[in-house]
């Protein structure tokens, strides 16, 4: 390990103290009562709940902004284009960024007037749209943009900015810190942490922009559900543990990935890039890597794991790997495969690892 990985793993520690939690009462009612003909706190489940207002407390002081919960990441995407652009705009999305983002535009958003303009997000974002989408560490290609110069860049030329921070949470990164307008997670990955929740959540700078984002929640019906709002609060309270662990594994593997001879690369911002490292300590659980013989080396590969699950998504107690090029084809190079470390002994994984890639 090169010393500046070392002093990356060292300084991770629980910095980020979690605001009270109390686990709420998982109340399902789809409305309540008016109080002497008067709107009380909730009307109407669509509109808001008790359990999501407990968890986007929580979500909203550890982002510093105004958190709203979404029935999943899409959701809370499609929310923020939706709330921020009209039509005639263009909306910048990073290459190599999570496939159904660019998707989402690029397929259905365009019969509304929308524009996908691509770019690469290690530089400057283009000019001329209205909003700015950028995705630290992004999936699958973990590229890391210099958030700081980036945003500052969009706002000069009028755009909004939006950061998708999935791969990092709260823990590692705070978008809204780097003046953001919206930080947004798919909470489906690693703050549910346990592949038993599908949730989204949007966090905004302004109050003007909330209410904005708050009303299209509304009348497109893309809130979170009650029961996976009350298990997103139930992995908040480990949420610091599990992110300090599944990334120091994640760097672990990566730095014996790379000395492997079936590897012909591998990609974690934990490897030495240096714009990550000015804004993280550590780099989350997610890495990727391009096996030697192509695609159907991946293949073999992520078949012959046992400890490690062979299934999609990541960010879960359990870690789980995957050959990318049967979702994204020819986006992504044959032999890439996407590993999420979770919370297993270290060694133990790579040992998995290790005796899988020895089998190519
Ligand atoms: N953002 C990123 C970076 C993702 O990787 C994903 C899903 O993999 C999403 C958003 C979408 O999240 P969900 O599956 O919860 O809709």
């Amino acid at each position: 390990m090169s010393e500046k990985e070392g002093d990356a793993a060292a300084r991770l520690g629980p910095e980020t103290r979690l605001p009270g939690l109390r686990q709420p009462a998982l109340d399902r009612a789809t409305t309540w009562p008016y109080s002497a003909g008067e709107l009380g706190a909730f009307a109407y489940q669509r509109y808001d709940h008790p359990v999501a207002a407990e968890a986007e407390r929580v979500l909203g002081e550890l982002e510093g902004g105004r958190a709203l919960l979404f029935s999943c990441g899409m959701a809370a995407i499609a929310g923020v284009v939706l709330a921020f652009c009209k039509s005639g705009d263009a909306v910048a999305v990073p290459l190599g960024a999570y496939v159904s983002t660019s998707h989402l535009i690029a397929d259905e958003l365009t019969r509304f007037g929308l524009r996908l303009v691509e770019f690469d997000q290690t530089g400057p974002p283009p000019g001329d749209v209205a909003l700015v989408w950028l995705e630290p560490c992004s999936n699958p290609m973990l590229s890391f943009p210099d958030l700081d110069a980036s945003i500052a860049r969009a706002h000069e030329q009028g755009a909004r900015v939006a950061v998708d921070a999935t791969m990092l949470t709260p823990v590692l990164l705070r978008p809204l810190e780097h003046a953001a307008d919206v930080s947004v997670h798919s909470a489906t990955k690693l703050i549910g942490g346990h592949h038993d929740l599908v949730l989204g959540v949007a966090t905004c700078a302004g109050e003007e922009d909330a209410e904005r984002l708050f009303q299209v929640r509304r009348l497109f019906g893309l809130i979170g559900s009650p029961d996976p709002a009350w298990l997103l609060m139930r992995s908040l309270k480990t949420l610091p543990l599990r992110v300090e662990r599944s990334s120091a594994t994640a760097l672990e593997l990566a730095r014996r990935l790379r000395e492997h001879p079936a590897v012909e690369s591998v990609n974690y911002p934990g490897l030495g890039d240096e714009v990550a490292a000015r804004y993280l300590r550590a780099f989350g659980p997610l890495l990727s890597f391009v096996v030697r013989g192509g695609a159907e080396s991946a293949q073999k590969l992520e078949c012959s794991c046992e400890l490690i699950e062979n299934a999609t998504s990541f960010g879960g107690a359990r870690s789980t790997i995957e050959s990318r090029s049967r979702w994204e084809g020819e986006r992504v190079p044959p032999g890439l495969i996407r590993l999420s470390a979770g919370l297993e002994d270290a060694t133990d994984v790579w040992r998995d690892l290790e005796r899988a890639l020895d089998s190519l």
